[in-house]
């Protein structure tokens, strides 16, 4: 695929968007809209799954399933690494379908296909590395041991904001511990998605089945999730939509991992490093124009240092370029009017609750800002830790600022949240940094320093951020189930 008529592949791309058991289906007729975010312009159209095309996709994935896993670790393994050259193979188009129907700048759209790559890289390297356990038993003549096998069929419903890495976060480990996967990704942005499936059954042997594909909306999502023969669901989305998988996933007992929404605190104790504090956070707030799950969505600062903290703060958030994401820019559009609405709304909740606009506050003025969904960098303050703003996630690039009068203050209004995904502390104190480490609920702490997690770490949310945490050796555990075998001799 070339990227010299993008708009024409994706069309042709999301007429075949349901793909049961390695065959490529057109859906039925009522189709869903995907928007250039930059200019609101329909750039395809891809249709819903039927509850039958749901049915059969996962039939034939269990189908696939325990030929995949009796193949062996390093077959398994050798087809995952093809999957990585494919997607770099195709690269261009695959950013460009990332950046047209996220608003993601072209920058973060080759990160994020590499960082596809490299997740099913990263997997692959553990195909023989799977581990199990000897113990001893009380009867004489008896061993026992512990084996990790597949948890069998995988469904992996992704979010908008980082289709193609959200992906292959959830194929890596489901593929090499010998699972089969049907994927629904976002009906906002399905794209990159149909794309990097449709290659893999073009450029490559995979078994019919092994890695099916279903598009639609919420009530595709719950067709898989209900369906008896989905063994683990893995999710990434809104808060409210995990707890409602979880409930439908509980008709079955059927296992789920669920990563959800945060509301990342950023604590700036007096003793920082403030241009380090400031470079950190701009890029933990603004990076995607804020459309992330672990951006910094609240600044708490120490009282001393607030006012320089936010004056150079809003300075850097100023000279944000913002504009067609497929050019040299900062940031781009919110992913959708749906989106623009919300963040808007919540900068107006703030204000008729007190909040004063340092920065920001609207859409950008000009005419390449007249359609596409754009909102200027925001900087509130006199926020109160009650306001919505400071509760709520606003999944865009506005960003409160609070004082604290202590560093205990600090870890109190931090903690008092529902959220508990990712948490920031800039200080120059190893015994502040320290007790930050301890004290903060949150699955993810990153000190002095700004946002992105290693694949070989853990990205876990706590409290209502999610349920079962991905990457990393614990990550992969997750779709394997255990069995014990007495022996008896
Ligand atoms: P969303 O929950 O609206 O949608 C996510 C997916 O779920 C979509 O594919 C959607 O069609 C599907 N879906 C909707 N209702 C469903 C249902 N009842 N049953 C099954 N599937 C259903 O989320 P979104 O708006 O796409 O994503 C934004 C949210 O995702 C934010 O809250 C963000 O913080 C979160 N997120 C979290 C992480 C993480 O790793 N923790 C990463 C990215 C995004």
């Amino acid at each position: 695929m070339s990227t010299s008529d993008p708009e024409s592949v994706f069309t042709a791309a999301s007429q075949k968007s349901i793909s049961v058991g390695g065959v490529f289906h057109v859906g039925d007729a009522a189709g869903i809209d995907v928007v250039n975010c930059a200019n609101e312009e329909v750039v395809a159209t891809v249709p819903s799954a039927s509850a039958e095309q749901v049915n059969a996709a996962l039939e034939a994935a269990k189908a696939a399933q325990y030929g995949w896993w009796r193949s062996g670790p390093s077959a398994r393994a050798t087809l995952m690494r093809a999957m990585a050259g494919v997607l770099r193979a195709n690269a261009a188009v695959l950013s460009e379908a990332l950046t047209l129907e996220s608003g993601k700048t072209r920058a973060i759209t080759g990160i994020e296909v590499e960082f596809a790559a490299m997740y099913l890289e990263w997997n692959a390297a553990w195909a023989l590395r799977l581990e199990g356990e000897i113990l001893p038993s009380d009867s004489p003549d008896e061993q026992i041991h512990i084996q990790r096998e597949p948890m069998g069929v995988v469904a992996a419903i992704t979010a908008w904001n980082w289709p193609l890495a959200l992906l292959c976060r959830k194929l890596g480990p489901a593929l090499v511990t010998g699972n089969a996967v049907v994927v629904k990704p976002s009906e906002v942005t399905p794209l990159a998605t149909i794309l990097a499936i449709q290659l893999w059954e073009e450029h490559l042997e995979m078994p019919p089945g092994l890695v099916g594909l279903v598009t639609g909306d919420g009530s595709v999502g719950r067709a898989l999730v209900s369906n008896p023969i989905t063994n683990l669901v893995t999710f990434t989305g809104h808060r409210d939509t995990g707890k409602a998988i979880m409930r439908d996933a509980s008709a079955n007992l059927t296992r789920v991992a669920l990563e959800l929404g945060g509301k990342a605190p950023a604590i700036v104790l007096a003793d920082a490093d403030l241009e380090l504090a400031v470079a950190g956070i701009i890029a933990a707030r603004f990076n995607f124009a804020g459309e992330t799950c672990g951006a910094a969505e609240r600044i708490l600062v120490e009282r001393p240092v607030v006012e320089e903290f936010t004056r150079l703060f809003a300075e850097r958030a100023a000279q944000l370029r913002i504009g067609d994401p497929q050019g040299d820019v900062d940031f781009g559009p919110l992913v959708n009017a749906a989106q623009l609405e919300k963040v808007s709304a919540a900068v107006s909740a703030a204000v008729a609750e007190g909040a004063s606009v340092v920065l920001g506050g609207s859409s950008p003025a000009g005419a390449e800002f007249e359609t596409g969904y754009w909102y200027s960098p925001t900087v509130l303050t006199d926020v109160t830790p009650d306001m919505a703003v400071a509760r709520e996630e606003v999944f865009g690039p506005v960003i409160p600022i609070m004082t604290i009068d202590s560093f205990e203050e600090g870890l109190a209004i931090a903690n008092d949240t529902r959220y508990g995904l990712a948490s920031y502390v800039y200080t120059s104190t190893y015994a502040s940094a320290m007790t930050a480490a301890r004290e903060l609920n949150f699955g993810e702490m990153f000190i002095n320093r700004g946002p992105g997690e290693a694949m070989h770490a853990h990205h876990t949310g706590w409290k209502e951020s999610g349920l079962g945490g991905e990457d990393g050796k614990h990550g992969l555990l997750h779709y394997t189930q255990l069995k014990v075998v007495y022996h008896n001799w």
